[in-house]
């Protein structure tokens, strides 16, 4: 039986934690698209390359090689993984990532990565858009702002609430107001509010779904 898992959900919701535990436990893949608008951003900021600039991101796009093996996320053949998940980037990468070209070269190395494989995959757009046909699981996985800020302070050091929560509400409304494939829950995803809820019940939730149990 194929498992075809499409999670999306606004940032800081617990993807990412709840995709690794599902895969690991079902034996399927984990692609994680997030780590790739990341790469993209983080070439920008590395290469001087200004991220607001439309044009001048698009034309350098041919130069950005990402793969995902193993987990880690790999730009040019460098495991990037640790240098993107960073704060810096983090405000970067809605802005790269509303570009029609960036868009469209992430979406088509996510759907060839995902070609014949049971895996779960999460992000913004894979139920509306990169897996809308292919997906067996649909998942809008969600929780309260705050929530979410507090999940974050457990991951950066030095940085307060206030600027956690208002990077998350900042890069939030940019996602679900971009033009192009903005984040919002498909008409067949089922929606899972998580703020009072444990991981492992969120995973165990998921893994039934997937399975087609209810209950
Ligand atoms: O999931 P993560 O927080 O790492 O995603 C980083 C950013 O990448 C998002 O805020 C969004 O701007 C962009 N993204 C996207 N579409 C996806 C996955 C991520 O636009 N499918």
């Amino acid at each position: 039986m194929s498992i075809v898992i499409a999670l999306d959900g606004p940032a800081g919701s617990g993807k990412s934690t709840i995709s690794k535990l599902v895969a690991e436990n079902l034996g399927i893949e984990y692609i994680d698209t997030g780590a790739m608008y990341r790469s993209v951003a983080y070439y920008c900021v590395n290469n001087g390359i200004d991220y607001l600039n439309e044009e001048m991101v698009e034309a350098n796009l041919d130069y950005v090689d990402i793969d995902f093996i193993n987990g880690d996320v790999y730009l040019n053949g460098e495991d990037v993984e640790s240098k993107v998940h960073t704060e810096e980037i983090g405000i970067v990468v809605p802005k790269v990532a509303a570009y029609k070209e960036v868009r469209s070269k992430i979406t088509d190395i996510c759907r060839e990565l995902a070609k014949g494989k049971s895996l779960i995959m999460d992000g913004r757009d894979i139920g509306i858009h990169v897996l809308k046909d292919e997906a067996t699981l649909k998942i809008y996985l969600t929780a309260s702002a705050e929530e979410r800020a507090n999940r974050r302070l457990k991951e950066f050091k030095n940085v307060s609430f206030e600027d956690v929560l208002n990077e998350i509400n900042e890069r939030d409304y940019q996602d679900m107001h971009r033009e192009i494939s903005p984040l919002k829950k498909a008409d067949d995803a089922i929606e899972i509010d998580s703020t009072d809820m444990s991981i492992e019940s969120v995973v165990d939730f998921i893994e039934r779904m997937a399975y087609g149990k209810d209950n």
